[in-house]
């Protein structure tokens, strides 16, 4: 059997496109997320379905350890849950920013943390951060959703550093638009709208699915550090 998968946010959007074409490939898979009932209707074989929260590390790390009771070790950890509310800082909750902050860099934080003790002791495993182009350029409205992205961007370039003596790779992929459910968390409809109206194109969540399954299956001496892939139509 091929390594196992872990992935967060596997529920809709670009997790859940990536679930479904890493399981096509043949791979075992931890599928997370705090709406169970989606992951569980994805009805994909060898597959674990855990509800975690992935601010919570203790949960997020008992999902690993007991996925590894029947799988083997996480070889690859995809931590994609993220969230964007988009906001003028004048108007935005506060809570709103500390949600994003939480979610997007303590979530991705948390599921590196849960696999990397194991990863270096076996001198192999990749992680898989999604980031965003957000996380390389600025956009108005996303002050703090901008920040969380190129916080992604830094330590995933940091511990890369880091761990890159043990074999082990850390690769962040950047998004431009994609077409799935993350814009309808933006409190303000007429930002909703905004943002819909500003596209030069969209990607299909399975685009971004592809260049995920692509990263990971280069040789493990093969590290890509950055993808930035946003729709051909897309200027900005
Ligand atoms: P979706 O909203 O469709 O999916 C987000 C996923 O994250 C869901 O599965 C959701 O699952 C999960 N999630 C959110 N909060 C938590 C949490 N606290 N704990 C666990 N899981 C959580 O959006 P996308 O597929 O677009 O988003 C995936 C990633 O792609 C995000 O990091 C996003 O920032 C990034 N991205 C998206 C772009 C786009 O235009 N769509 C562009 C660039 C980057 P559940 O609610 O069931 O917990």
């Amino acid at each position: 059997m091929k390594p196992l998968v872990a992935i967060t946010g596997a529920s809709s959007g670009i997790g859940k496109a990536a679930a479904e074409i890493f399981s096509r490939n043949g791979h075992p898979l931890l599928l997370m997320a705090r709406r169970l009932e989606k992951i569980i209707a994805l009805d994909l074989p060898d597959s674990i379905c855990k509800k975690v929260d992935v601010t919570d590390f203790d949960t997020i790390h008992g999902a690993v350890q007991s996925a590894r009771k029947k799988f083997g070790p996480v070889d690859c950890m995809i931590n994609n849950a993220g969230i964007m509310k988009l906001g003028t800082p004048w108007h935005q909750e506060i809570n709103e920013w500390q949600a994003m902050i939480d979610v997007n860099m303590m979530g991705v934080l948390n599921g590196i943390r849960s696999v990397l003790d194991g990863m270096i002791e076996r001198n192999t495993g990749t992680i898989i951060n999604v980031s965003s182009l957000a996380g390389r350029k600025t956009f108005q409205k996303h002050a703090v959703y901008c920040a969380t992205k190129f916080g992604v961007h830094a330590f995933s370039e940091v511990i890369r550093e880091e761990v890159s003596p043990y074999n082990v790779r850390v690769i962040t992929i950047a998004p431009g638009a994609v077409e799935t459910e993350l814009i309808t968390h933006t409190t303000s409809e007429k930002l909703q709208q905004d943002w819909w109206d500003g596209l030069g194109g969209i990607l299909k969540p399975e685009d971004v699915a592809r260049t995920i399954l692509f990263a990971y299956q280069q040789p493990q001496s093969v590290c890509l550090r950055e993808i930035l892939v946003n729709p051909t139509g897309q200027s900005g």
